[in-house]
């Protein structure tokens, strides 16, 4: 049987998204392969989402009693599972935590490990994970020699999807290592901008990279708020990756699919995995220095110019006509 196993990471009562997206994604691929999507929960609280899981596909829930939000009790943890089971691949919806322990979990069982993964597919009865190259110009295909294929998702890479069914439910003791009790965790917080709410906003301003810096973000700050009411500001892939701007504010494939009624965009080059979050906008307006920016081939209005001149005029305009 060629069974995959998901880590799954759950905070305050609620399974992460990208999560249910692995394991969305684990019982697809797990379906082409003959085998079953398991899952594994850890530390307090685990108990109470595992059912859940059932849902999305899993047939199969670990509840592991160690200490959640490190890498070191999750590799003990999901070592224990996968040598005791019939397992042919390990998913991770990704995250920082996910990279790390799938490193380290690559690193015990000798396992090969993909990480960065934007798709999966079935080829001649094995899994094949798709991950972006050369700036993401390219893809690469990377098929596993190993007993175990170890695969971390982008995050937002797999669709979650309601499949129905009920997973079964098994509790299991770890034993911890030496090395998991080298780090312990002191605070566990929330997602820093998770408070961004980009979704339901009616206009958004989105900053690309031709804001030039993390600072730049404050002329789409200064425009949303003349704007007032219900307004918010977006990003690209680009400047969250820069650390310029939080993931919550992220739109595109692998962030958040917006409708506003309007969309301004600032120096934004509107490459194809951008435009997928953004095109169904009411009304598309972008600024962009240069004329051939494709963002230009769906804007409903295109201004060529500077925006470090125009974003400030923009927002005096729109203060002098609110009054
Ligand atoms: C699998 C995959 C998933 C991806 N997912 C996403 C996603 O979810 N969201 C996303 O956004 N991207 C995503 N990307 C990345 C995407 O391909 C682009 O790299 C990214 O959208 C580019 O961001 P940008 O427009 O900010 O930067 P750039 O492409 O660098 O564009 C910057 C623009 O600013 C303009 N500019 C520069 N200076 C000024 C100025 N002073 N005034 C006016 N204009 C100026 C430039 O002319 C340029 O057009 C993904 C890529 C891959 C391969």
């Amino acid at each position: 049987m060629a069974n995959i196993l998901v880590y799954a990471l759950h905070y305050e009562g609620a399974v992460n998204k990208n999560s249910l997206g692995a394991v969305s994604e684990a019982a697809k691929l797990a379906g082409e392969l003959g085998g079953e999507a398991h899952a594994i929960l850890i530390g307090d609280g685990a108990a109470d989402v595992a059912g859940s899981l059932g849902a999305y596909g899993a047939k199969k829930v670990f509840v592991a009693d160690a200490p959640a939000g490190l890498a070191g009790p999750a590799i003990d943890a999901m070592a224990g599972v996968l040598n005791g089971g019939d397992y042919k691949y390990v998913l991770f919806g990704g995250g920082l935590l996910g990279f790390e322990i799938g490193a380290g979990l690559a690193a015990r069982l000798g396992a090969g490990v993909a990480m960065e993964v934007t798709a999966v597919t079935v080829q001649g009865g094995e899994l094949v994970a798709e991950r972006p190259i050369l700036g993401d110009s390219s893809i690469s295909e990377i098929k596993f020699r190993s007993d175990i294929g170890i695969i971390i998702g982008r995050l937002n890479a797999f669709e979650i999807k309601q499949s129905g069914g009920d997973a079964a439910v098994e509790n299991v003791s770890v034993e911890l290592s030496a090395q998991a009790g080298k780090a312990t965790l002191r605070t566990r917080g929330e997602q820093r901008g998770a408070d961004v709410d980009i979704e339901g906003a009616d206009v958004l301003v989105a900053g690309g990279r031709g804001l030039g810096k993390a600072e730049g973000f404050d002329l789409c700050d200064q425009l949303a708020a003349a704007f007032g009411g219900n307004s918010a500001v977006a990003a690209t892939r680009a400047v969250v990756d820069a650390g310029w701007y939080p993931y919550a504010a992220q739109i595109g494939q692998t962030g958040k699919t917006v409708a506003p009624k309007l969309y301004l965009a600032a120096g934004i080059s509107g490459a194809i995995q951008h435009k997928v979050g953004m095109q169904s906008s009411e009304n598309i307006v972008a600024i962009n220095k240069d004329a051939n920016a494709p963002i230009f081939e769906f804007s409903d209005l295109g201004i060529v110019g500077d925006l470090n001149k125009i974003l400030p005029k923009l927002t005096e305009a729109i203060k002098a006509k609110k009054g």
